[in-house]
């Protein structure tokens, strides 16, 4: 169903009326965790002035350790939903239990699945059965075929909204925290109709990198990127080394402008 074979134009997925796929690139950016309706409104803000059409945050945090912060579930879904209100930006927000699918539908735009549930095949029919768009992020040791099978279980239940996301895998290589693997973005727009985005956030894990590796995004023909902020990273309850504080997202919006308009 995700093969160019049988669909030779781009598909487009609408998250709440903004259009991903089709040769338009778009930018969702966010906090990785929503932690308070000041840290997220302000990250709001601060994107809509730049004129970023989507809202990333997670209230169901999928955290390497039971000790860190695990998002503030219905409240963070409730603050995604007075955010997206209060500055038209439709929302992403990982679904980490199928139980939560009917839920969190009616508080966000589009469920992420995240790259440990890359292979959660009850979670992917859940989300399958849902209406609302799926950002599926490539496992951090999937191949591509994976990835591409795992896109085929959400659009086999009946849901054909589907972006795929290359976040970077584990390599052998320690000076980033992932490698990301733009090689895949190229290979998935040859054999997918699906969007594919980019994160060079999770995919760098290092807040310099994330601005060239945006352009170099845009450059290999992905669909757009997914990129963490946060007004204050040093307090952030999760991935705060990697998030872009507002004068580092006004240069990257500025760098990747020209892609931008490419649209
Ligand atoms: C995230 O987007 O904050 C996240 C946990 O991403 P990933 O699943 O790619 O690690
Ligand atoms: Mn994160």
């Amino acid at each position: 169903l995700v093969s160019r074979e049988l669909q030779a134009h781009d598909s487009i997925v609408s998250i709440g009326g903004t259009k991903v796929g089709g040769g338009n690139f778009t930018v969702i950016a966010g906090p990785c965790s929503v932690e308070s309706e000041q840290q997220l409104f302000s990250v709001a803000e601060m994107i809509k002035s730049h004129g970023v059409p989507l809202l990333r945050g997670g209230a169901y945090k999928p955290r390497t350790s039971p000790y860190s912060f695990q998002g503030l579930g219905e409240d963070g879904l409730k603050l995604l939903k007075a955010a997206k209100a209060q500055y038209q930006l439709p929302t992403v927000s990982e679904i980490i239990d199928p139980v939560d699918a009917e839920l969190m539908a009616e508080y966000i735009d589009c469920y992420q699945i995240g790259a440990r549930n890359m292979q959660n095949f009850r979670l992917l029919e859940a989300v399958g059965k849902q209406k609302i768009p799926v950002l599926l992020k490539r496992g951090m040791s999937a191949t591509i075929e994976e990835l591409l099978l795992a896109a085929e279980y959400i659009i086999n239940a009946g849901n054909p909204n589907v972006i795929l996301c290359e976040r970077g895998i584990r390599t052998f290589e320690t000076a980033t925290r992932n490698t990301l693997d733009l090689n895949a973005v190229a290979y998935l727009k040859e054999k997918t109709h699906l969007p594919v985005l980019v994160d060079p956030s999770h995919g760098t894990g290092v807040k310099s990198l994330i601005n060239p590796l945006s352009r170099a995004a845009a450059a290999v023909g992905a669909d757009g990127i997914i990129v963490e902020a946060h007004l204050n990273p040093k307090e952030a309850l999760s991935d705060g080394h990697q998030a872009l504080t507002a004068d580092d997202f006004a240069k990257l919006m500025a760098d990747i402008k020209p892609f931008v308009n490419a649209a």
